[in-house]
Formats: C-alpha cells, structure tokens, sequence
C-alpha cells in the first residue's frame, strides 16, 4: 500500500524506534505512548484490520502474537500488560494497517473506556 504509513514504516521508508523484526514482523515504539512500556507490533503485510484478515493469514497473526510475548518478557512485564487491537474508526482505529498495541509497566484498568 503505497500510502499507507505502516507500510512505510515497514519499509524504512519513515523512522521509527525498531525492537524487534524478522522476515514478516516488526514491532517498534509507538509515538505517543499511553504507558511507560507502548510498543506496536505489526505484519510487515499490508492488512488494513482485523476485518480484513483471511485463513491464509493465520499463521502470520499468530506470529505477531508470539512477538508480542516475547517483547512482553523482555520489557520486564510478564506479571501484567495489555495487547490490543482497534479495529475499525468507532473502536479508535486511526492508522488503518493491522496493529497490535503492547501496554505496560504500570497497572492498567479496566474497562478501557
Ligand atoms: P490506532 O489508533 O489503534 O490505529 O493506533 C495507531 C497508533 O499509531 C497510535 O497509538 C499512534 O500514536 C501511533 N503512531 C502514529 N504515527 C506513528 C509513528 N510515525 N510512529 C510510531 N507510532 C505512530
Ligand atoms: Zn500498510
């Protein structure tokens, strides 16, 4: 997707904070963090939600969940943190490629509001 800024992201194209990648994942900081730990993890695969998602890309989800985990240990938060995914603009979606979002290092409440 040539506009979309993810992908560009993804490509290097725009900078960002890497702390993970691999061949289909990456993960790095988001921008204006809601947490003292805010990572984003993503499919190097433009996909635009959860929405869009098909069976050929269960096993890519499953990677990007398994990279959060790891991070989740690495950052030191194996005890408590929140992985989510906004899907669709009346749940706050706003950068419209597949994102998980990777919060902690303090308590987190809910419901999320
Ligand atoms: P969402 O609102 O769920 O679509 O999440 C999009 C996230 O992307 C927000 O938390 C933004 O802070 C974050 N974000 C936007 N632009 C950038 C960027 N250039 N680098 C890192 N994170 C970004
Ligand atoms: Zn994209």
């Amino acid at each position: 997707m040539t506009n979309c800024l993810f992908c560009k992201i993804a490509k290097k194209v725009i900078p960002s904070d890497i702390v993970y990648e691999d061949d289909h994942v990456l993960a790095f900081s988001d921008i204006n963090p809601q947490a003292p730990q805010h990572k984003l993890i993503i499919p190097k695969k433009h996909i635009a939600s959860l929405n869009e998602l098909t069976s050929e890309d269960t096993l890519l989800v499953g990677q990007v969940i398994q990279t959060a985990k790891q991070l989740a240990t690495q950052l030191g938060m194996s005890e408590g943190y929140r992985l989510v995914s906004n899907c669709g603009s009346l749940a706050g979606q706003s950068v419209f490629h597949l994102h998980f979002h990777l919060l902690g290092g303090r308590a987190l409440h809910w419901p999320p509001g």
